[in-house]
């Protein structure tokens, strides 16, 4: 149960691998890493341990954003089904989520009824099908390009009852990672032209000393050229971003 995040100019797979790594202390069953190569996300899951993800790997696919998993199982079996990241819509949304959404039977027999197609025994996916489903019913604003996916989270996650962290990436936005929290902790780094998130600040270390803890119902939007952190229900909110202690 961690959660990473990069953007930026680097190369995410060696953040994503590594920071897995220094989470594994938390606790897990299998992992997953989502890879945005541009036109398409590359996704690789494996049951086990993050060794056995980085074999899978091998070199890992290109891509300067991407989001990573590492799973405690709660709701089905830890398969790599069911391992994170999941898709949402025809594969639109790509989603890693830590914690337990209590509703999501509910959430989930409404969207079968509109027509999505479910892959896993998780919770989680619905939260991703949620997204594009959000995103489906959200106009594009040409003078606010990354609103539209914004609001497709906040509508997404206002539905679940439960606890979240959230990461999420989208196939037509290579740039744009949004990063969500109700329960389960989330930290951002704050790099030069990078932007990290993770279950806490081990991952980021090394990499940034600048960070920024996300509060219950904070969602960030990270993009190479900056962040910007907006409350579920209202606008931006002001954070401070604070100097990370050598020790942790
Ligand atoms: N409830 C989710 C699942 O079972 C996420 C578990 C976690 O926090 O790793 O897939």
């Amino acid at each position: 149960c961690g959660i990473v995040g990069y953007v930026g100019a680097d190369q995410a797979a060696e953040f994503l691998v590594d920071g897995l790594r220094r989470l594994e202390y938390r606790g897990y069953d299998s992992a997953g890493v989502a890879i945005h190569g541009g036109n398409e996300i590359a996704i690789t899951r494996s049951v086990g341990r993050i060794q056995a993800l980085a074999d899978r790997l091998g070199t890992p696919p290109k891509g300067t954003m991407g989001l990573g998993h590492t799973r405690w199982a709660t709701h089905g079996p830890a398969t790599e089904e069911n391992a994170h990241p999941h898709l949402g819509g025809e594969g639109e949304v790509v989603l890693a989520h830590n914690g337990v959404i209590e509703n999501f039977q509910v959430l989930k027999d409404e969207l079968i009824t509109k027509g999505y197609a479910f892959k896993s025994a998780t919770d989680s996916e619905v939260i991703a099908h949620l997204v594009a489903e959000g995103l489906k019913n959200t106009p594009v604003d040409p003078a606010q390009p990354n609103m539209r996916y914004v609001t497709a989270v906040q509508w997404a996650i206002a539905q679940l009852r439960g606890t979240y962290g959230l990461a999420v990436a989208f196939r037509e936005k290579p740039g744009l990672l949004i990063a969500a929290r109700f329960g389960s902790p989330l930290v951002l780094g704050v790099g030069r032209g990078e932007y990290f998130i993770a279950s806490d600040a081990s991952p980021i270390a090394g990499r940034t000393d600048r960070i920024v803890y996300l509060a219950d119902h904070q969602i960030a939007v990270l993009t190479a050229e900056g962040f910007t952190v907006l409350h579920r229900d209202s606008g931006k909110v002001r954070v401070n971003i604070q100097p990370l202690a050598e020790d942790t």
